[in-house]
């Protein structure tokens, strides 16, 4: 069956929507340092108010496995929520075992509610299929129908993004719509040349998708934490940087499968090291084939960077995922700052995935316009673009 959108909704005035967003957004001592998610949220969230419905929120922030930890709490981002919607939201702290049934039942059409932190529960994340189920009836109880939003999530089988699919009517939100035409164009017959580059820190995590992506892509760019076990695998010292020693012989394999399969791999020629993985740590910029043994790698160099712009310049279509550096730190920023000002300036389809880069776009002071598309999605649209399937899409089509 084909996804069920918003513009198939029955009359929903009055009616009680549960509305799984992603609201995970980057949070430093208590405040927002980066709200891209929560006003990616708001469309869906205005249409159903505009319909009459009583919204009824869920979401997760962070992986408190199970564990009610204060920081993780969804507080702060219920408050955020109500400025930019203009509108009180309630945010309901208790819920389970119809401790929520009261203020749920005081709702009127227009009003918005944001439950606490799905995963303070261990069931919405449990891997038994009936602990997960019976956590999706506590939730599906308190609503009448069910809006999939929360796009960066729909890789996880979890409770608030699949269970609860299978228990009410559902439907799947304007963010998923848009995240997922944005991924067909990138998936099927991408204007050429199309280039990826990724970087990021977990190498393990997006090995898969490399492979995947070598037999689809012109250019792929490798930058970030995962380029050390690159230049280890071709037996470079690496010094202190990040490291996956087990996924050597991966990424050999792959080094010579992009070779057979004609794609441009590359890799940066010049790295900034450090002493320590710290803000004010020295930094300097060597070869990328002699990095000191007692420093590690922060971003990748300027001369690397201009032949990334360089690559990237020459492409049609281009989905980066992943900052070339700590761009966090001020020192370690320029390789994701040359990138970004790439793509920024390419003629071309530019699509920017990852929580982490989508905040280092904005941090860095560009303009979510001057991208094609800024997906709210990271392990999620790779986990599209390697060719998996999302669990809580396929239950949506069901
Ligand atoms: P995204 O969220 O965009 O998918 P990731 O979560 O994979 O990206 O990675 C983001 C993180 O990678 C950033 O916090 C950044 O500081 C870190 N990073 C980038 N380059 C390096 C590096 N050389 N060493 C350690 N961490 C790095
Ligand atoms: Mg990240």
């Amino acid at each position: 069956m084909p996804i069920a959108t918003l513009a198939s909704l029955p009359d929903i005035a009055g009616k009680r929507v549960l509305l799984r967003s992603d609201l995970n957004v980057p949070i430093k001592d208590g405040n927002i340092t980066d709200d891209g998610r929560i006003r990616a949220s708001l469309p869906t969230i205005n249409h159903l108010r505009a319909l009459g419905a009583k919204v009824i929120v869920m979401a997760h922030f962070g992986r408190p496995k199970g564990v009610r930890v204060p920081e993780m709490s969804l507080e702060p981002v219920a408050r955020r929520l109500g400025e930019l919607l203009g509108a009180n939201v309630a945010f309901i702290s208790e819920y389970r075992g119809g401790k929520a049934s009261d203020a749920i039942g005081k709702m009127q059409p227009g009003d918005v509610v944001l439950l606490e932190n799905v995963r303070y529960e261990a069931a919405e994340t449990s891997k038994v299929d009936e602990e997960r189920l019976l956590f999706a009836q506590d939730l599906a109880s308190l609503g009448d129908i069910y809006v999939s939003d929360g796009f960066g999530a729909v890789h996880r089988k979890h409770a608030s993004v699949y269970d609860i699919a299978t228990l009410l009517p559902h439907f799947a939100g304007f963010l998923i719509s848009a995240e997922i035409e944005v991924l067909k164009r990138l998936t099927v017959n991408p204007v050429r040349p199309y280039g990826v580059v990724l970087g990021g820190s977990k190498v393990s995590d997006k090995l898969g998708v490399i492979k995947n992506l070598l037999d689809k892509v012109d250019l792929l760019a490798i930058g970030g934490g995962m380029v050390f076990t690159f230049l280890a695998a071709q037996g470079h010292e690496v010094g202190k940087s990040l490291l996956e020693a087990d996924q050597l012989d991966e990424v050999r394999a792959l080094i010579t499968q992009a070779k057979e399969a004609g794609v441009t791999l590359l890799l940066p020629t010049d790295i900034v090291v450090a002493p320590a993985f710290a803000a004010d740590s020295p930094a300097t910029v060597v070869a990328a084939h002699e990095i000191p043994a007692d420093q590690l790698g922060l971003d990748i160099g300027p001369v690397s960077g201009a032949a990334f712009a360089e690559a990237i310049s020459g492409c049609k279509t281009l989905f980066w995922n992943g900052p070339m550096g700590v761009f966090e730190f001020d020192a370690f920023a320029a390789g994701t700052k040359a990138v970004a000002q790439a793509l920024a300036e390419l003629d071309g389809f530019t699509v920017v995935g990852g929580g982490d880069s989508a905040a280092a776009v904005r941090r860095l002071g560009f303009r979510d316009e001057e991208f094609g598309y800024i997906s709210t999605g990271g392990g999620a649209s790779l986990e599209y673009l390697e060719g998996k399937a999302l669990p809580g899409i396929t239950v949506l089509e069901q």
